[in-house]
């Protein structure tokens, strides 16, 4: 085979340039790995959108929304940046990590010998549909890998579509997003009485959260709280 024909091939295999800054030829830059290293061990925090909306879930992350996690991220997502995954899903395990410390409902129900659910935020079934995955289902199934503390379920469902969140302010996404889920039959067995994590990539204005919060607590969850890679402050109004 031809040496040319060999790289395309390769090219199409295996990422050419960094999925954090683009830069060529290597799949994840050094510069990069430093920023993502410094991201996972840095502490957890607690991200609360300014401003909070009512009903809105204690919700740990581990990043700011910037520099090479969030280019990380939009790779992940609407790239097909697989590869990127592992790195994601490390800084949610940390996120998760943070919320089960700091957390006396997570706490308790551990030393009960319980289980949280862990809840993957449902993706808007055109994105999946034009993606071919669940992005964060992917992270997911990574951060909580073999925890026996720690069980993820898809038991929400988007239940309509709605306009595409992105581009609307706080307020217009949170009435978009109004009885928007719904549980899946899975999720109509296993919510009541548990404390549930929803997971997601990034807490922007903390509608998601809310609704998902909502449909859950509805359902007979004893308690909602949340785990981003990611907190961004809103923009606009
Ligand atoms: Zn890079």
């Amino acid at each position: 085979m031809p040496l040319t024909a060999l790289q395309e091939i390769c090219d199409l295999a295996l990422p050419r340039s960094c999925a954090g800054c683009g830069e060529q030829r290597v799949a994840f830059c050094t510069q990069c790995r430093a920023e993502l290293e410094d991201a996972v061990t840095a502490e957890p925090f607690e991200a609360t959108p300014t401003p909070c909306p009512p009903g809105f879930p204690v919700t740990w992350s581990q990043a700011p929304y910037d520099g090479a996690i969030a280019e990380l991220l939009r790779a992940f997502k609407d790239s097909g940046r697989g590869d990127a995954g592992p790195h994601l899903a490390r800084l949610l395990r940390s996120a998760l990590a943070g919320l089960l410390e700091a957390e006396d409902s997570c706490r308790r129900e551990l030393a009960l010998g319980g289980q949280l659910l862990v809840v993957p935020m449902p993706s808007r079934s055109t994105s999946t549909r034009a993606r071919g995955r669940e992005p964060t289902v992917e992270l997911g199934r990574r951060a909580v890998d073999r925890s026996r503390r720690l069980v993820l379920r898809r038991v929400l469902r988007v239940a309509r579509s709605g306009r595409d969140q992105a581009g609307l302010s706080a307020h217009e996404r949170s009435v978009n997003l109004r009885g928007a889920m719904r549980l899946t039959g899975t999720g109509r067995t296993l919510v009541p009485g548990r404390v549930c994590v929803v997971i997601d990539d990034i807490v922007t204005t903390g509608s998601s959260l809310v609704e998902a919060r909502a449909t859950l607590l509805a359902a007979g969850a004893i308690e909602v709280l949340a785990a981003t890679v990611a907190a961004t402050q809103r923009r606009g109004t």
